[in-house]
């Protein structure tokens, strides 16, 4: 693919790495490729960063047909700069598409784009550890009309802002309250597809749990409002009597490269894992008698978030006497390690530009 480049001329200058936060600073370019049904993918470009101007009637503003994606690229100490699994971004970018019938794109394509434009924002990539440059990869639906009706028109964009550790004031267990009221997604649905629209109808419930002094939810499953899907926007995983549960991904739940990942280390450490549909009044019971050892949320964004205190209804239980599990710990440890090139990878996992 051709990528035809346009340099800023009023290059940025990177905040001073304790003061980045998430999301919040961008870096000097963006790249954009347009999509017709006629024509395919054309007119790659990356010019500098700023805001871009759509059609009133354009399709994403009426119809919520986006999707995205969020990967870091990492520093290792030795000063080069890494990926982790950006295949699985790739393919699950193009599944979210289908799901949306918005356009796919070759793999190697997209992963061209991808480190072309890391390359050209090197300097924007920040050196601390647990620091990252965010990738947003994102693509709408741009037909200037109101018809609804699979698009003839889209644009891929991809921008990326140097991030702060999640962790700056050290890894803290997190409250979550069970919600019982909204749901997320329901099978058939949207959940596996990482569409803006998912986290459009979810904001609601977590506004209201931050209200109550909670950081974020656990879903519970939109058709029978019985099984434990995820918490927040992050997969969830559970220790219970020395085995690892994690919710079986049943259409519903978003298939987490990081889920996926603690899964594989996990088995290579030789736990039991076990992917399946765990049931609240399961969880409520392991709450009430002890079993439950430990239990977080996974993504991204924090690589680790382990849980300290779950709330149902009125009642509300301490897991792992508030503390991070060893397991958790085991995890964050191993992954950013791998991430931040500080230890070796066994599984192949990274992806050195
Ligand atoms: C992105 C996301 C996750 C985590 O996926 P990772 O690939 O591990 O970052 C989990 N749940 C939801 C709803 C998400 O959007």
């Amino acid at each position: 693919m051709e990528i035809k480049i346009t340099k800023t001329t009023a290059p940025g200058v990177m905040p001073p790495e304790n003061e980045l936060g998430f999301g919040k600073v961008f870096t000097d370019h963006m790249l954009l490729v347009d999509w017709t049904e006629k024509e395919g993918w054309k007119d790659a470009r990356i010019q500098p960063f700023g805001n871009i101007s759509l059609h009133p009637a354009s399709t994403v503003l009426h119809y919520g047909a986006e999707i995205f994606e969020g990967l870091k690229a990492y520093r290792r100490a030795d000063g080069g700069v890494q990926l982790f699994r950006p295949m699985e971004n790739i393919r699950r970018m193009n599944n979210s598409a289908e799901r949306m019938s918005l356009p796919q794109m070759d793999e190697k394509d997209m992963l061209e784009l991808l480190t072309t434009f890391v390359k050209l924002e090197e300097k924007w990539v920040p050196k601390s550890f647990g620091t990252s440059l965010y990738l947003r990869p994102f693509l709408f639906g741009n037909d200037e009309s109101l018809g609804v009706h699979a698009v003839k028109n889209a644009t891929f964009m991809l921008i990326a802002s140097p991030s702060g550790s999640y962790y700056a004031e050290g890894i803290n267990p997190v409250s979550i309250m069970i919600e019982s009221e909204d749901v997320r997604t329901v099978r058939g649905g949207t959940g596996y597809a990482k569409c803006g629209g998912n986290y459009a109808a979810s904001t609601r419930a977590g506004e209201r749990a931050a209200k109550k002094g909670y950081s974020q939810v656990l879903w519970l499953d939109g058709v029978e409002r019985k099984y434990i899907e995820e918490v927040g926007a992050m997969n969830v995983m559970f220790k219970i009597n020395g085995k690892i549960v994690t919710p079986l991904l049943t259409g519903s739940i978003l298939p987490g490269i990081t889920r996926k990942s603690c899964i594989e280390v996990l088995k290579s450490l030789g736990y039991t894992v076990e992917e399946r549909l765990l049931s609240l009044e399961e969880l409520v019971d392991t709450l009430e008698c002890g079993t439950l050892e430990e239990a977080w949320g996974c993504g991204t964004a924090a690589v680790v978030s382990p849980i300290g205190k779950l709330a149902y209804g009125d009642k509300e239980y301490v897991v792992g006497g508030g503390k991070i599990g060893e397991v958790t710990q085991r995890l964050y440890d191993i992954l950013t390690g791998i991430q931040w090139g500080k230890e070796e990878d066994p599984f192949g996992w990274v992806y050195p530009l």
